[in-house]
């Protein structure tokens, strides 16, 4: 049972709309705080898109999502499950970039989470693009190398962008895998589609050994049947999760940089998150949402419902 200081503030103590937000109504705790040692599970921002290599914005998706994560209450209404109460959850605020330097900023975000991974605090982070999600395993893959169960429409396995720049968020996978952070044999790579530069990243999946599910072999086997093998490629070892928001059909997140059509629904996006539970989990991250891009807030909203259903698997194992 959860520390009574981590729990959200209920909706009918204070309505959902008031109060200053965090995520998930959750107390803000610092890693400077004292408090900081009671917590098990940290939601971050990382409000950085220094890798975006078209259409920006996604690096004011923390406070968008924060915002509307006052939408979130405590209760899964599939699953039952109650996070709050299972592990101790708090906002640690955002990582800093440097918006003007992308190699100092993957610097300070390595330097944040090897802080939160030394203080025992699983992070799941609301981005900014996707080039987060490399300074993160950094950090988290540094001792031995995870297991990555990974949601997009892009492979994000280039080996660089523009001649030579190897720090885009085409690329983090791609550096993760040179740099020993990710084993390629227990990664998977779940709704791939759309236009391609050419098949240079296919083609170093297949060469180190990435199963890359595309999205019409997803939609040809079912969920279940998928999100069964990604569980078994994943196997019982630390294993971190990354959701590009634009995994999911523009239609339902259109607030994105680079979407691809032909995506699953917010429902289907909400189960193969629900079919992650019995892996060990080390850390999350849902990514790429860009407010510029989604002035009805439909894609932030969607973006928290995924954090939490991220929350739910991360604090709860019924296999
Ligand atoms: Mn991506
Ligand atoms: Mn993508």
């Amino acid at each position: 049972m959860a520390d009574p200081f981590f729990q959200p503030v209920s909706g009918f103590d204070l309505p959902r709309f008031a109060g200053v937000p965090t995520f998930m109504r959750l107390p803000h705790v610092p890693l400077d705080d004292p408090r900081i040692a009671d917590v098990d599970i940290g939601l971050i921002g990382a409000p950085w898109d220094g890798g975006t290599t078209n259409r920006p914005g996604p690096r004011h998706g923390p406070r968008q999502l924060r915002d509307l994560s006052t939408m979130i209450r405590a209760q899964n209404g599939a699953t039952g499950i109650r996070p709050f109460e299972r592990a101790n959850c708090a906002d640690l605020g955002d990582v800093g970039p440097n918006p003007a330097d992308v190699v100092d900023s993957l610097t300070r975000f390595t330097d944040f989470y090897a802080r939160v991974k030394e203080a025992g605090i699983r992070p799941l982070t609301a981005g900014g693009d996707h080039l987060c999600s490399l300074p993160i395993l950094r950090a988290l893959g540094a001792d031995a190398p995870l297991a990555l169960v990974h949601f997009d429409s892009h492979t994000d396995l280039f080996k660089s962008y523009f001649g030579g720049t190897l720090y885009t968020h085409g690329t983090p996978f791609r550096r993760a895998v040179e740099e020993g952070l990710i084993d390629p044999k227990r990664t998977v790579q779940i709704g791939i589609r759309g236009t391609a530069y050419d098949s240079e990243d296919r083609d170093f999946a297949q060469a180190v050994g990435i199963r890359v599910i595309a999205i019409e072999e997803f939609f040809a086997r079912g969920i279940a049947d998928v999100m069964a093998e990604a569980r078994e490629i994943a196997g019982s070892g630390p294993t971190y999760v990354s959701y590009d928001i634009d995994f999911v059909d523009p239609a339902f997140a259109p607030g994105t940089g680079t979407p691809e059509v032909g995506g699953p629904t917010s429902f289907q996006a909400l189960q193969v998150v629900r079919e992650l539970d019995g892996l060990s989990i080390v850390g999350a991250d849902l990514v790429e949402v860009s407010p510029p891009f989604d002035p009805s807030g439909a894609t932030a909203f969607l973006g928290v419902s995924l954090l939490f259903e991220l929350l739910c698997v991360m604090t709860a194992s019924s296999r």
